[in-house]
């Protein structure tokens, strides 16, 4: 793992989200992950660490990168044309390039910095009850810069949502994230635990431990969120699972969170391999069947 200081590696802002919270939001994604979900539609922010991005679209085929290059690392008879395993990430192809069709993927920021950034926009989240959301990746993967930056947050008294995949080293939350923390949209992916090591490459014991402490804490409120992802989450038996187990804690309110087809090219813009490939919206039937699963529930439409 990239030795971070005390600087946060966040790979993206976007400000004035109406889809992340209550109100206009600014977004933070953080880098990092300790899921490798097949069908993350942030597949840049899995990994904490350096990564550089290729844009074909924007490349002017100069080859001024491979002149500068002092490891012959790149090479444009590849389909992704920088060698991995030759990159120092001294970033002089990046700075060469004049279109930037080479680019790293994220920033690091001091606390002042991205304290300062997200500033910009507090009279937003004054007129309408918004705030920040932190993302990902998964924020509390980086969880010291965390801590000391939302202390900062929480003294300019500004909203937080966290979106989290759930899993995280409890302890170390409780005492020094959750006191920071308004509003939780709590990931609930797959119920079997074996296909969830599958698909998201870790068991889900720690999260399903990691939820019922948080709901038993009743400190915050918590939103569970389902992704629907097909033939993986949209299975009869995967949702219906999690219809009952959430009906018997007492849960009421819910979020779905229909798939977005559009995320492939980020797969191979920084050199990966394409794992979960199926390229449609949910159709309407689809939609009416999950809908009707989780119809003792509270949720926005999908
Ligand atoms: S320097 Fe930039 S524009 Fe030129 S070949 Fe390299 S990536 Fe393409
Ligand atoms: S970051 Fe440095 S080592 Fe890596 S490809 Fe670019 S110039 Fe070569």
């Amino acid at each position: 793992m990239l030795d971070l200081g005390m600087k946060g590696f966040i790979t993206n802002l976007k400000r004035n989200s109406l889809d992340d919270g209550p109100g206009i939001r600014t977004v933070i994604f953080f880098k990092g992950c300790p899921l490798s979900c097949i069908w993350c539609q942030n597949p840049e922010c899995i990994q904490l660490k350096q990564e550089i991005s290729y844009s074909p679209e924007d490349c002017l085929a100069c080859y001024d990168c491979v002149e500068i290059c002092p490891e012959d690392a790149i090479n444009f008879s590849l389909n992704f044309p920088l060698v991995i395993e030759k990159c120092t990430y001294c970033g002089k192809c990046i700075s060469q390039c004049k279109t930037k069709a080479l680019k790293f993927v994220g920033t690091l920021y001091t606390v002042k910095e991205l304290l300062e950034t997200i500033l910009i926009d507090k009279p937003f989240f004054e007129n309408s009850n918004g705030g920040i959301t932190l993302s990902g990746g998964e924020a509390t993967y980086q969880m010291p810069f965390l801590h000391s930056f939302l202390k900062q947050v929480k003294s300019n008294n500004i909203h937080v949502c966290l979106e989290t995949c759930g899993l995280f080293n409890k302890e170390i939350f409780f005492e020094r994230i959750l006191p920071f923390i308004d509003l939780i949209y709590f990931d609930l992916k797959i119920f079997d635990e074996k296909l969830h090591m599958k698909y998201c490459g870790i068991s889900n014991k720690k999260i399903f431990e990691n939820f019922t402490a948080l709901l038993e804490s009743k400190s915050v409120e918590i939103l569970p969120r389902i992704p629907l992802i097909p033939k993986i989450t949209v299975n009869d038996k995967n949702l219906n699972q999690w219809a009952n187990y959430l009906e018997n804690l007492g849960i009421k309110k819910i979020e779905l969170l229909p798939y977005n087809p559009l995320w492939h090219p980020k797969v191979y813009s920084i050199g990966k391999t394409l794992q979960y490939t199926y390229s449609k919206w949910l159709d309407v039937h689809e939609k009416e069947k999950i809908k009707k699963i989780f119809s003792a529930f509270e949720f926005r439409d999908i």
